[in-house]
C-alpha cells in the first residue's frame, strides 16, 4: 500500500484499524493513490462510540459554554491557518477547484464561529402555568453522542454543518467521512487536538458502507447526521428507527434554477453556468434543470452553451482551471451512463456529448447541454451529480412553478426575474428548503439549509441547527408545600 498511511482518532488515540486494513486514497486527477486510510471494522465503531460516550458523560457535558466556544474559535482559527494546505489537500482527494476547496476549508472556519456564538446562550425558558405555585422552566441539554456521516464532495465543508452545532451544543460525536475523500476529515484530527479538545469529544472513523453501516446502526446513539445519496439516506432512517433517534438527513437534488424573460440574462446565464458546472456539478444543489421562458429559450441555451464549451478543463491545482475531474472512478462511470442515456432520450444534445481523453488518465467529462428535456425523463428526473444540465422551456410563472415542483427532490431552486412580485410569488410557490432570487450557490452560516421529500429532512447551520443536537427537559416545581389529592392531577 501507499504511503502515507493515515490514522483515525479514537478517544484520543490516533488508531489503525484493528485488523490492519486500509483503502487508498486515489487523486482523480492522475487516477493515482497518494495515501491510504484505515478500513475500520465494526470493533473500531464501538470503540469510537464507548470512547464518545464515556467523554459526555464524564465530562463534555457538563463543559460550560464559554468553554466550548473558546475552543471552537480556536479549531476555527487553525482551520483559517491551514485553509490553503488543506485546500490542496481536498482537492488532490476529490478533484475540485482548490480555490472551491480553500474557501470550503475558509467558510467552514466561519460555520465553528458562527456556532461558537451559540455555546454560551442555550438557555432554556421559564412558563407561567395555570397555577402560581407551580414553578415550571426548560433545559435544553446536549442530545448525548451524534454520528455524522458526510459524503466525498465538500469534506470539510459538510462536517462543518453537523459538527460545529454538536459541539456548540455539548454533544461528543462519532465522524465518519466518505472512504472516496477522507485525507482532510484526517488531518481535521490534529487541529482538533492542537486546539484542546478532551479526548474522546471527537472521535473519526474512516471506511465504506461496511463502516458507515455498523456506525449507523449502533445502539449508543442518540442522534445521527448523514449528508450522502438518497438510498444510503433510507438505510440510515431505517437504522435511526429501529434505535428510535432522530436522523437529519442532507440528500440529493434536481433543483430548478427558472430563468424569465425579464431577467437580466447575463446575470441569469453566469448563475446557469454557476449552477452546474462549477464544481463539476458534484453539489447536492446542482441547478440541474434550467426552466427558461419560451420568448428568451433559444438565445438563453445557445448563451449557456457557448460559455459551457469556454470552460478550461484541467489540473484542479491550478490558479486557471475553471473545471477538475469528477470525484471518482465508479462515479465518472455513472456520469457517463447518464449521458449516454440522455442522448438516446431524444432530447436535444446541444454541446459536451464526446467523452474527453486526458493525459493525465484523469476522470474528465466535458460540460453537457441538454435541451428540449421532456421532465418526465430520467434526465429530468434522476440526480447525475456531475456536469451535466437540462433544459427546459415554458411559458408562464404558473407553468415554471408547475414544472419546477414535478419532482421527486425539493433542496434548492433558482429564479431570475426583475419583477419583485413574480420573485415572492414564485418563491412562496416553491417546495424547496432553498430559493435564490438574481444569485445560486450562494450560502451563509446564519442561513437554514435543508430538504423536504427526496431531498431529505432536518436543516443545518443557522439557529435551526443547533436543535437537531438539543433536547428539552422540561422541570416542574410545586411551591404550594401541600399534599395534594394522589387521585387528581396537578395544574
Ligand atoms: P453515499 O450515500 O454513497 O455515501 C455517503 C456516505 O455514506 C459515505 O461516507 C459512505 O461511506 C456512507 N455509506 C455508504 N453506505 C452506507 C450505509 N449502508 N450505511 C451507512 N453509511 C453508508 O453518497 P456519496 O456518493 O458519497 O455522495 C453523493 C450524494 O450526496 C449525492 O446524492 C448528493 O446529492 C448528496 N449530497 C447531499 C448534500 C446535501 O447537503 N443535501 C451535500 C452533498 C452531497
Amino acid at each position: 500500500m501507499t504511503t502515507p498511511s493515515h490514522r483515525m482518532l479514537i478517544g484520543g488515540v490516533r488508531t489503525a484499524a484493528a485488523n490492519g486494513r486500509e483503502l487508498p486514497a486515489v487523486n482523480p486527477y492522475d487516477a493515482r493513490a497518494f495515501a491510504a486510510i484505515p478500513d475500520a471494522t465494526p470493533a473500531d465503531v464501538d470503540a469510537a462510540v464507548a470512547a464518545a460516550r464515556t467523554a459526555f458523560e464524564e465530562g463534555w457535558r457538563r463543559v460550560p459554554g464559554v468553554r466550548r466556544a473558546e475552543l471552537l474559535h480556536r479549531l476555527a482559527d487553525l482551520l483559517d491557518r491551514d485553509a490553503e494546505r488543506l485546500g490542496v489537500l481536498e482537492s488532490t482527494d476529490n478533484g475540485k477547484l482548490v480555490r472551491e476547496t480553500t474557501g470550503q476549508v475558509r467558510f467552514a472556519a466561519r460555520n465553528y464561529r458562527f456556532f461558537a456564538g451559540y455555546a454560551d446562550k442555550l438557555g432554556g425558558r421559564t412558563i407561567p402555568l395555570d397555577s402560581p405555585d407551580m414553578l415550571d422552566y426548560t433545559l435544553a441539554e446536549p442530545a448525548g453522542v451524534a454520528a455524522l456521516i458526510t459524503a466525498w464532495n465538500s469534506p470539510m465543508q459538510l462536517l462543518a454543518n453537523k459538527l460545529a452545532p454538536a459541539l456548540a451544543a455539548g454533544n461528543c460525536v462519532v465522524v465518519k467521512p466518505s472512504e472516496h475523500a477522507s485525507i482532510t476529515t484526517l488531518e481535521l484530527a490534529d487541529l482538533i487536538e492542537e486546539a484542546g479538545f478532551p479526548p474522546g469529544v471527537v472521535n473519526i472513523v474512516t471506511g465504506g458502507p461496511q463502516t458507515g453501516g455498523a456506525l449507523s446502526a449502533h445502539p449508543g446513539l442518540d442522534r445521527i447526521s448523514f449528508t450522502g445519496s438518497v438510498p444510503t439516506g433510507r438505510a440510515i432512517a431505517a437504522a435511526a428507527a429501529q434505535n428510535l433517534i432522530p436522523a437529519t438527513l442532507e440528500l440529493g437534488g434536481k433543483s430548478p434554477n427558472i430563468v424569465f424573460a425579464d431577467a437580466d440574462q447575463d446575470r441569469a446565464v453566469t448563475g446557469a453556468v454557476a449552477g452546474i458546472f462549477a464544481a463539476g456539478g458534484q453539489t447536492c444543489i446542482a441547478g440541474s434543470r434550467l426552466l427558461v421562458q419560451d420568448t428568451v429559450y433559444e438565445q438563453v441555451v445557445d448563451a449557456v452553451a457557448e460559455r459551457a464549451r469556454a470552460i478550461r478543463l484541467g489540473d484542479p491545482l491550478a490558479s486557471d482551471t475553471q473545471m477538475g475531474p469528477v470525484a471518482n472512478r465508479p462515479h465518472y462511470e455513472r456520469i457517463r451512463a447518464a449521458v449516454d442515456a440522455g442522448a438516446a432520450s431524444g432530447a436535444r444534445a446541444v454541446t459536451g456529448l464526446d467523452p474527453l481523453e486526458s493525459d493525465t488518465d484523469g476522470y474528465f467529462v466535458r460540460p453537457t447541454v441538454f435541451a428540449d428535456v421532456d421532465n418526465a425523463s430520467p434526465l429530468a428526473r434522476e440526480e447525475v451529480f456531475g456536469p451535466v444540465l437540462s433544459v427546459i422551456p415554458f411559458g408562464d410563472a404558473e407553468d415554471a412553478v408547475r414544472i419546477a415542483n414535478d419532482s421527486e427532490f425539493g433542496l434548492a431552486s433558482g429564479v431570475w426575474t426583475n419583477d419583485l412580485t413574480r420573485a415572492h410569488w414564485v418563491a412562496q410557490r416553491l417546495v424547496a428548503g432553498t430559493v435564490w432570487v438574481n444569485t445560486y450557490r450562494a450560502s451563509a452560516a446564519q442561513a437554514p439549509f435543508g430538504g423536504t421529500r427526496g431531498s431529505g429532512y432536518g436543516r443545518e447551520r443557522g439557529l435551526e441547527a443547533l436543535h437537531e443536537y438539543l433536547t428539552t427537559k422540561n422541570v416542574m416545581i410545586d411551591l404550594s408545600g401541600e399534599t395534594s389529592d394522589p387521585f387528581s392531577i396537578r395544574t
